[in-house]
């Protein structure tokens, strides 16, 4: 068996315990697997081993692999500046990483309407930290007002990137509170469809899928270190 490929299978137990754990089901937490800086070669190697859905965090480096492997699901993950918005309207399957109706509108102006609505999750900012992408919880609530009726785009749920702490009560607490955000927009707002978290990463997707992670993101638990 490859790395990958064994990576990838104690990474499955590692969820699988994780739900049961939870008392949630195993197909209710999908794996996105985070390529930024591996090579095409492993990507691939990746999807022989079962892998579907794939995650970049760079429009350039994405879409050579994007090329490489077309039938996989692409989801990009990263900052969204408004020249990049027509490719990562069209390339990509879903985005999670959406923070301004500016930025929603030209997704949604750009996507062809021969490829269906992108799926979109708001990135928030839950640890409040100066340095972190996302919006705010309020502005969070605002702009899904501003861009649930966009007919390009479909709102979906709400993605974040919490502190990095080894507290696994930290850990909980954070992702618990962009549940509640969450289930406070789908009770606020007629969001059909507003049911996906995209929380968890290699240090803390047991604590994500906890608290409810539809989408754990995971990089170095699947493909190693990164340089
Ligand atoms: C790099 C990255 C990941 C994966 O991180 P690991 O800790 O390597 O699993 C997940 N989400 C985003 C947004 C990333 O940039």
């Amino acid at each position: 068996m490859s790395d990958i490929a064994a990576n990838l299978k104690s990474l499955n137990e590692r969820i699988a315990s994780a739900c049961q754990k939870a008392g949630r089901k195993r197909e209710d937490v999908n794996l996105l697997a985070v390529g930024k800086t591996k090579s095409i070669a492993a990507i691939t190697e990746a999807a022989n081993a079962g892998i579907e859905h794939f995650g970049e965090n760079y429009l350039q480096e994405a879409e050579s692999k994007i090329d490489a492997l077309p039938e996989a699901i692409w989801h990009f993950i990263g900052g969204i500046q408004s020249n990049k918005t027509r490719s990562i309207a069209n390339r990509f399957t879903w985005v999670h990483t959406l923070a301004s109706a500016k930025i929603a509108r030209r997704l949604s102006d750009q996507r062809d309407e021969n490829l269906g609505q992108l799926q979109t999750l708001i990135q928030v900012n839950i640890s409040g930290e100066a340095t972190k992408q996302g919006v705010t919880p309020e502005v969070a609530l605002e702009l899904v007002e501003q861009a649930r009726d966009l007919p390009g785009i479909r709102l979906r749920g709400l993605m974040a990137i919490p502190e990095p702490t080894s507290d696994v009560e930290r850990q909980r607490a954070n992702f618990a509170s962009l549940r509640q955000l969450k289930d406070e927009i789908s009770e606020t707002f007629d969001t059909d469809g507003f049911d996906q978290l995209s929380m968890g990463m290699t240090a803390d997707f047991e604590a994500a899928i906890m608290e409810g992670s539809t989408w754990i993101r995971i990089g170095t638990a699947l493909f190693g270190p990164r340089q």
